[in-house]
């Protein structure tokens, strides 16, 4: 079975094309500035890797064109459309209406119009991607894979906020989590890298891109994570602030005069340890800043680290314990200090970390010692590869 994977956001297209067989990537590919000028799309292979200007001026042209390389005589890797068996579209916000990935229907496709109000930079995107989709392409089965619909098991006590109950009964004011697709690939891989089964182990996955988030996975299920409402909420990030104290915002935004628009802004893409650093969002460069004696770049990782060892300490005590901790994406797969300054101090949890081996440049496997009693590893997380089996999962139930 051939899944096409499209992640769609309002001027781009992500795609990847997945033989379920071997699970192997048969070709990938980016169209960026969809509807601007300069319209590039990069189409990879094992063979060729190509970037062209095109005219692109909507997201169906977009799906035109990725079809047209995909099928391409000298470049493509399939026959037709006839050979790609079912698409699976990446989308951000479920609600409460998809506690798992979805064949997408009428209902399905209502249902994820409805919560636009959710997600409103991301949904209408991953609506257009998936409309187009079905124009081009009427006869293949399409998924929804949502980002939302692993944390739907949280407990009431885990998603709901110190608010008037109405907010959330009236309003949908709770927490939803995100990067549930990353956490549940990184639960699964942690328990087969560790030879156990996923519903004996209580994890603490850490998915450390520029997003960044946090999840306490009990026996296989979500039972709290640390986004929320929206993803600004949790851990320090790339440029968001994460948990700060409510009353901040509006105190702020008189002192700096800043509009709603304005203030969102500066949370979402001025903050994190961007702002502290007042450097970069990077870590590439916050260790580059590091080195030459910067102290606010010092600083802004502390502060992100430190972040990290206080949801730790939560889930512990939500979990009343936990087997192992997973590092993944961006900076948790790559950046060997950071899980080191998370780590270190955690022996009074039997969490001991192997130094060598988490300096070794480890792409994945286990950085704990071998007398730890919890584990640490590092997991390369494929969001992907996740939305492909998800979707053929999908595929086969029905
Ligand atoms: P996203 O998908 O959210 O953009 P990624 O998972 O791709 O995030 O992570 C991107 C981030 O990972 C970069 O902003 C950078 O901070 C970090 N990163 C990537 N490579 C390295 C590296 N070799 N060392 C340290 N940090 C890295």
């Amino acid at each position: 079975m051939n899944v096409l994977v499209i992640n769609a956001g309002s001027s781009s297209l992500k795609y990847q094309l997945i033989d379920m067989s071997t699970e192997s990537v048969l070709s990938t590919g980016l169209i960026e500035r969809i509807g601007e000028q300069g319209t590039t799309h990069t189409y990879k292979t094992n063979c060729v890797e190509l970037t062209k200007e095109e005219a692109i001026e909507n997201h169906m042209q977009a799906i035109e064109s990725l079809m047209a390389k995909l099928a391409d005589e000298e470049v493509g890797v399939v026959d037709g459309m006839n050979d790609i068996d079912a698409v699976g579209h990446r989308v951000a916000h479920g609600g409460c209406d998809f506690t798992e990935s979805a064949l997408i229907d009428h209902k399905a496709l209502k249902a994820i119009r409805d919560n636009i109000e959710l997600a409103p930079l991301h949904n209408p995107a991953n609506i257009t991607g998936i409309e187009s989709c079905m124009a081009v392409m009427p006869k293949t089965a399409m998924v929804a894979v949502f980002d939302t619909a692993f944390h739907q098991t949280m407990p009431r006590h885990a998603y709901l906020y110190g608010l008037p109950y109405e907010a959330y009964a009236d309003h949908k004011i709770r927490r939803f989590g995100f990067h549930g697709t990353s956490h549940k690939f990184i639960a699964k891989r942690t328990a087969e890298i560790l030879g156990k089964d996923i519903k004996t182990l209580k994890i603490i996955s850490c998915h450390l891109g520029n997003g960044a988030s946090i999840a306490a996975i009990q026996y296989g299920e979500s039972v709290d994570t640390s986004m929320g409402f929206t993803p600004l909420e949790g851990l320090v990030m790339g440029t968001r602030c994460g948990d700060i104290d409510p009353a901040i915002p509006e105190y702020l935004s008189k002192k700096l005069n800043l509009s709603d628009n304005e203030m969102n802004d500066y949370l979402n893409k001025q903050s994190g340890v961007l702002g502290l650093s007042g450097k970069s969002n990077d870590f590439r460069d916050l260790r580059h800043y590091v080195a030459k004696g910067d102290e606010r770049a010092k600083i802004a990782i502390e502060v992100y680290c430190y972040r990290i060892k206080k949801y730790i300490g939560a889930y512990t005590a939500a979990m009343d314990g936990f087997d192992a901790i997973s590092f993944s994406a961006g900076i948790g797969e790559n950046d060997a200090m950071v899980r080191k300054y998370i780590i270190q101090g955690m022996d009074y949890l039997g969490l001991r970390l192997d130094e060598v081996k988490n300096l070794s440049g480890i792409k994945e496997g286990i950085i704990s010692t071998p007398g730890s009693k919890v584990a640490a590893l590092v997991i390369k997380t494929n969001e992907e590869l996740m939305i492909a089996r998800e979707t053929a999962e999908v595929l086969e139930k029905h």
